[in-house]
């Protein structure tokens, strides 16, 4: 079944208030298994919201619009869609009480009703009425010829609610079909290599299909499967993320759509009783901020170090003087004594150490801006890469924060304890 979305409000149009009734919608119709062709925004205008409801009614099942369903002039949404099904507006005495109570509530508010509010008790007739416990404007839906159109209230407290509540349950009995889907996340592999290695998979694809997603140093790969219900998708989805896991190996960090690289990263070392230091220079400290972000992460970070200078590296990590001069601070040879020093300074069995030019400045034709070491030391092992990132600054350094967390995992996946 194809649905629509109209997200309605010149306030969207102008970049006054970011549209996230429209990624809410869009991933619920996904969730349902309803088919999404087109998603329009249109202004508080009457004809051109006329036009927009009718072109969509000409080309889907299902029209949801969100907005302009208030009490004040330029909420037109209501009286215009009515106007396209050609169904006449009759007053609702059920709402008429709701509003009545919802300002009886708000009593020693200084709130009082005022003749427009009662604009939001009349509906389209025979339309069934959606209660708006957050609110005012109740939301509608109306059904004629084959056709729904669903008016739901602008403010996300009062539309996710309503949605979840009443809207959801009233299409999943339209939509035999429900879409169901899993998160296979990869890194240390190109999105081209990544690619090209399930090619095959994605040509041959029905359901569930395989869609691809590159992100900053890693490749996400959704797999999609329609059907009757969650556990029939589960059991189309299984197969493929099988075969997945066979073709990628340990490139997949997780299967688990809400795990972030540094949290299955905390996870292993954890696991393995390892303990971290991270030894920054260029990415200034960006590595321990991302395994932070991961609660219970001190078990396994100890401290960061950001050496910056070449003094702070020479006192803080141990890196010889002598390093430092013959090949300078961006080298193979400094990424390497940072990330043994860094163990060996603080006693801890892993560290991770990043030496680089993220420029704009500072590049020359033999180190050029985008040059990035990255030295990884467990259990005294010691394993330096060099990488040639591109793009500016703040790209440059958040691929060697991404670089770096593969390179350790990496190196603890192959580590014996
Ligand atoms: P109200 O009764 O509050 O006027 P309404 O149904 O008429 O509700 P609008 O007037 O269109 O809705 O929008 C009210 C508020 O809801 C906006 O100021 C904005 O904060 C929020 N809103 C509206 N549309 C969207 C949207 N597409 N995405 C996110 N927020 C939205
Ligand atoms: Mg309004």
């Amino acid at each position: 079944m194809v649905a629509e979305l109209i997200t309605v409000g010149t306030e969207i149009l102008m970049g006054n208030i970011v549209n996230t009734n429209a990624a809410y919608l869009s991933e619920m119709c996904a969730r349902l298994g309803l088919t999404l062709y087109y998603e329009t925004t249109v202004g508080d205008n009457e004809k051109r919201m006329y036009d927009t409801i009718r072109t969509a009614l000409d080309r889907s099942d299902i029209v949801i619009l969100s907005g302009g369903l208030g009490p004040t002039q330029d909420d037109i949404t209501k009286d215009t869609a009515a106007k396209v099904m050609g169904i006449p507006l009759v007053e609702d005495s059920h709402t008429r009480k709701r509003i009545q109570h919802y300002f009886e509530t708000l009593k020693g508010k200084d709130v009082k009703i005022t003749e427009n509010n009662w604009r939001q008790a009349l509906v389209p007739q025979g339309a069934i009425v959606l209660d708006n416990e957050n609110g005012t404007a109740p939301g509608l839906i109306m059904e004629k010829d084959d056709r729904t159109v669903i008016l739901l209230p602008g403010p996300p407290s009062e539309l996710k609610p309503m949605f979840e509540g009443q809207v959801f349950p009233y299409l999943e009995k339209k939509q035999p079909q429900v879409l169901s889907s899993r998160m296979v996340k990869l890194c240390g592999i190109g999105e081209s290599m990544a690619e090209t290695m399930i090619e095959d998979m994605i040509s041959a694809q029905k359901n569930p299909t395989i869609a691809p997603y590159a992100k900053i140093g890693e490749v996400h790969l959704r797999v999609t499967a329609s059907a009757v219900d969650d556990e029939a998708a589960g059991r189309l989805i299984k197969p493929v993320v099988k075969e997945l896991k066979k073709r990628f190996g340990k490139h997949i960090y997780t299967t688990d759509e809400k795990v972030t690289l540094e949290e299955s990263l905390i996870k292993l070392m954890k696991k393995k009783k390892l303990t971290l230091t991270c030894a920054e220079s260029c990415t200034g400290g960006a590595i321990s901020a991302r395994l932070v972000n991961v609660p219970g992460a001190s078990d396994v970070l100890k401290q960061g170090l950001v050496t910056y200078s070449n003094k702070a590296k020479r006192r803080y990590l141990g890196v010889k003087k002598a390093t430092l001069k013959a090949v300078g601070a961006v080298s193979r040879e400094t990424a390497w004594e940072m990330a043994k020093g860094g163990c060996f300074q603080t006693g801890t069995d892993a560290c991770i150490a990043v030496t680089g030019i993220a420029g704009p400045g500072g590049g020359t034709d033999e180190k050029p801006v985008g040059l990035v070491y990255i030295g990884c030391c467990v259990g005294g092992h010691v394993k330096v890469k060099e990488y040639h990132f591109s793009g500016n600054r703040a790209k440059i350094r958040e691929q060697s924060v991404v670089a770096a967390l593969t390179l350790l995992r990496s190196c603890i996946l192959k580590h014996k304890c």
